[in-house]
């Protein structure tokens, strides 16, 4: 079935003037609205790069690679779909150009174009219709929202806008709406708002055939009735869709600013959708409430090598967010650059805070620092939660200054190691190539009952996503276990463990998986919920 045989409406972000204009946010805030009036809703994003996926990006490039409950490997803008939305999304979800060429020259290898010459248009745009209408007939939703990624007038994202325009005169304009964000400079010499660089990126899509519908300004000051007049009038935009952006200060602040602006009314407007509910948002004004409004303050140690670039640690940060409400509680992430982390300074480092959590990571660099992160925790008895990496260096910690296996370690940093507690898996020792080869996506675990996992839970069956190769060796299970660090969490298909714990320690927890990926606002991860509550224990038993 075809886009046009069903009734999904079709909304098109796209982006002018800068990079980092928070496309992703303003998606999520429309298609929030969208759903809290009835629709059903997921957003899509175009990456414009010539990667397959992002997984083998380094995170500094475009910050986290986040990861699906299918095990797609994916631009970090999904985890604020998924968060806003508490919905999951799919592999579908996210297309980059490197995924519409693999596509296209595999059917040219089979011999699918028939002798054709294969071209940019119509093969290229073709492929990028098809994925467009394919994560709306494949679940059926309402409203599909694809957001562009890159700024309009760049060379790669022509293909992209091509498709938009073609599909755009194919739906029928009731169908279909453009969204184009921009930037409104202020110009503090000049003490004015300036709207040239939109009106000429306005012109930049225009030139490519795209009139845009609604224009939503990124400014810092807000934009009075005669600039958004001269907007409308230099774009070709009815007035009442000009809409302001402003600077706030929280992300989660977005919808409830976009809908005083009216963007879900005039959307559903132009695409002849009735407003049946007023998009109310009672628990979203709750949550944000309790965000702004905290009753304590606790601050935590988020110990990386990728420190530099905040996106790099998205939704560990996000989940912190959640999990500070649920406890109406601020959470102060402290992050410390590993490789900066040595015995003599550690002190000085996490003498303070509250909690310590090591954050996922590949590679050798870093790693003594997160060893000497997890002791520190584990001696002082400061709430430790260990994702992934975290986990496999709590292991290594243990095995070394509990055990007193010197030279433990993971095959990762040493792959001849005669002590490897943590080990390949069997099934990734054959594998060569790089991309969406780990162990990605959901997989279940089941929780040792008496375990602080399972108390944290309330449930002794769980799904967590996965993104590694590495894992627990279990030929140290029984020394682990006689020394006080115990396997709660056992994937029960292949024996894998999921979760090691210390029971005798207040809160220490190690998890193979990545909670971070499913905690939203509405749901917030219990395990996070968890380590900001024991956070807070420790902070108000000092004081
Ligand atoms: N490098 C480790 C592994 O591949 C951990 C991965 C991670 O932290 N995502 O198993």
């Amino acid at each position: 079935m075809t886009a046009m045989e069903t009734n999904t409406k079709y909304i098109f972000v796209t982006g002018g003037v800068t990079s980092s204009l928070g496309k992703g946010i303003i998606a999520s805030s429309l298609a929030k609205l969208l759903q809290a009036s009835g629709y059903s809703v997921t957003i899509q994003k175009l990456d414009p790069y010539l990667n397959v996926d992002p997984g083998t990006l380094n995170p500094y490039e475009h910050g986290e690679c986040y990861v699906t409950e299918d095990g797609a490997e994916t631009d970090l803008d999904l985890g604020h779909y998924e968060r806003f939305l508490n919905i999951h999304t799919t592999q579908l979800n996210n297309v980059t150009t490197g995924r519409i060429y693999q596509s296209v020259i595999n059917k040219e290898r089979r011999g699918d174009y028939l002798g054709k010459t294969v071209q940019v248009v119509p093969h290229i745009t073709d492929e990028i219709k098809r994925c467009i209408q394919l994560v709306g007939t494949k679940h059926r939703f309402d409203v599909v929202i694809t957001e562009v990624g890159g700024t309009v007038g760049d060379i790669e994202s022509l293909p992209y806008i091509e498709a938009i325009r073609q599909l755009r005169y194919q739906l029928g304009s009731a169908n279909s709406v453009v969204i184009h964000l921009t930037l409104v400079p202020y110009l503090a010499a000049a003490g004015e708002l300036k709207t040239k660089p939109t009106q000429h990126s306005v012109k930049a899509l225009l030139e490519n055939g795209v009139q845009p519908d609604i224009l939503v300004l990124r400014t810092e000051k807000t934009l009075n009735s005669e600039i958004r007049k001269k907007v409308a009038l230099f774009c070709n935009v009815d007035s009442n869709a000009v809409i302001q952006s402003v600077d706030v200060n929280t992300i989660y602040d977005v919808p409830i600013k976009m809908s005083e602006e009216k963007l879900d009314r005039i959307t559903l407007h132009k695409l002849n959708l009735p407003q049946n509910k007023v998009a109310e948002l009672y628990q979203w004004k709750e949550f944000l409430n309790k965000v702004k409004n905290p009753r304590d303050e606790v601050t935590v140690a988020l110990v990386g090598k990728y420190t530099q670039l905040p996106d790099a640690y998205k939704s560990i940060s996000e989940s912190f967010v959640h999990a500070g409400a649920a406890n109406e509680c601020k959470v102060i992430v402290k992050t410390i650059n590993s490789e900066r982390l040595n015995k003599d300074n550690v002190n000085q480092f996490l003498g303070e805070v509250n909690g310590i959590l090591v954050a996922p990571g590949f590679g050798n660099r870093g790693i003594e620092g997160k060893i000497i992160a997890c002791k520190y925790a584990r001696e002082n008895k400061i709430p430790y939660l260990g994702l992934c990496l975290g986990m496999q260096i709590a292991v290594i910690e243990f095995a070394r200054n509990v055990l007193g296996i010197k030279d433990a370690t993971s095959t990762e940093f040493d792959p001849k190691t005669k002590n490897p507690v943590i080990d390949i898996m069997e099934e990734q020792k054959k594998i060569r190539d790089m991309g969406g080869t780990m162990r990605l996506g959901a997989y279940p675990c089941k929780l040792e009952k008496k375990s602080l996992a399972a108390n944290i839970y309330k449930q002794t069956k769980i799904s967590e996503r996965h993104r590694h190769r590495y894992e627990f060796n279990n030929i140290y299970m029984e020394q682990f276990a006689g020394a006080g660090m115990i396997a709660t969490g056992i994937n029960e298909i292949s024996g894998l463990v999921e979760i090691m714990e210390i029971p005798s320690h207040q809160w220490f927890v190690g998890v193979q998986f990545h909670p971070e990926y499913k905690s939203t606002v509405l749901n917030p991860h219990p395990l996070f919920v968890g380590f900001v509550k024991a956070a807070m224990e420790m902070k108000n038993e000092k004081h």
